[in-house]
């Protein structure tokens, strides 16, 4: 079969042909549909060969943590799902064993890291690929009849955007103002989980203004460059208050820091984005009572939540398609942020 592979530190990723993995006991052997294409790929792929080696990443390995696809062939054992199944895969793999995982919280699986569980394209093979072996029945939520090709980005896009949302949703009531930094991928289903949830003026940031008309074109009511002059922008706005949940789907040197700045009292920072920034923080740095997150991918009941929200037709993921053969193009683009929304590979 064909798979997108990382093959070598600061290379482009590479099509080539390995064999069709075979489902081993408990796991699930899948005929991938769709595999979307993640900016954290791009940080990955941007790792020095050392902190490559130090994150525990082998090589090659195939890329892709957002999937979907047909049940193909079923491991020993494994009977919750049936062959010719539709399903997505809930990537943040953990142990399903401790405290969190007990609890649909895989992403913060504290024996993960002992164990050497580690998400499909972010340490395991994953999911850009003709087939890809799914550790665990428990790790699969059915698609039923929404189309993979748009929708394989809610189990990211979708799903870490929610995760981060649903967890200020008390702050964001009638009246309220929410600031998403960065409306790439995640950022453009941020804004349609918001206006779906809450009852904010959703104020949008970007550095670019074709991915600011896409804000605009899924809801937000306010865009905004975001640049020196964002941070009075938004202060006018709120009259002088700031935002009530600010989410920075960048996470940069300049981001973190205004997404702070424009915080007011009581408010939430979610800081979605691993693009290297940071904040001083102490007493008077900061509007009183504000908390500040950085959430890691979602829980894997907020998949099928996100999920339904797509099938009652709230949310809708602008896509731009690539074969696998063209993979490597998906991640240029990805790279040069020229992708209106999210690209998905469809092998
Ligand atoms: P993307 O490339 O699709 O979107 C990023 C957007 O940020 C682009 O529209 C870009 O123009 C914009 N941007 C860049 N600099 C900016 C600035 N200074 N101010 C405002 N906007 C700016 O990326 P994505 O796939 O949506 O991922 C976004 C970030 O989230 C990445 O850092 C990614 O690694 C991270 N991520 C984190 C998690 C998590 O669990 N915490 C999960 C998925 C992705
Ligand atoms: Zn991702
Ligand atoms: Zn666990």
């Amino acid at each position: 079969m064909k798979a997108l592979r990382y093959t070598a530190v600061g290379q482009a990723p590479e099509v080539v042909e390995i064999p069709i993995p075979k489902p081993g006991p408990g796991q699930v052997l899948l005929k991938v549909t769709a595999a979307g294409v993640c900016h954290s790929d791009d940080y990955v792929m941007g790792l020095s060969e050392d902190e490559y080696t130090a994150a525990g990443y082998p090589l090659p390995m195939t890329l892709g943590h957002e999937g979907a696809g047909i049940v193909h062939e079923l491991g020993e054992g494994v009977s919750t799902v049936a062959v010719g199944d539709a399903v997505a895969v809930y990537g943040p793999w953990g142990c399903g064993y401790c405290h969190n995982c007990s609890e649909g919280h895989e992403n913060y699986c504290t024996n993960a890291r002992d164990l050497g569980i580690t998400p499909p394209g972010l340490g395991t093979d994953g999911s850009m690929a003709e087939y890809m072996i799914v550790d665990d029945p428990r790790h699969l939520v059915p698609l039923g009849d929404l189309d993979p090709i748009k929708n394989v980005s809610l189990t990211d896009a979708g799903l870490t955007p929610y995760h981060a949302i649903k967890r200020s949703l008390p702050k964001l009531g009638a009246g309220t103002f929410a600031v998403v930094i960065g409306t790439g991928g995640l950022g453009h289903v941020g804004i349609q989980i918001l206006k779906a949830l809450s009852g904010a003026t959703v104020i949008a940031l970007d550095v670019n203004d074709q991915k600011l008309e896409l804000a605009q074109e899924v809801g937000a009511d306010i865009t905004l460059i975001s640049d020196a002059t964002a941070h009075d922008r938004i202060m006018e706005i709120t009259a002088g208050l700031g935002a009530d949940a600010v989410f920075d789907f960048v996470g940069a040197k300049p981001t973190i820091p205004l997404a702070v700045s424009v915080a007011g009292i009581d408010a939430d920072v979610t800081v979605v984005g691993i693009g290297g920034g940071e904040v001083a923080f102490g007493f008077g740095t900061i509007n009183y009572d504000v908390a500040v997150r950085i959430p890691y991918w979602g829980y894997r009941g907020e998949l099928i939540e996100v999920l339904d929200l797509a099938r009652a037709g709230k949310i809708d993921v602008e896509i731009q398609q690539y074969t696998l053969d063209d993979g490597p193009k998906a991640y240029e683009d990805l790279h040069a942020s020229t992708i209106r929304g999210r690209a998905v590979i469809v092998p």
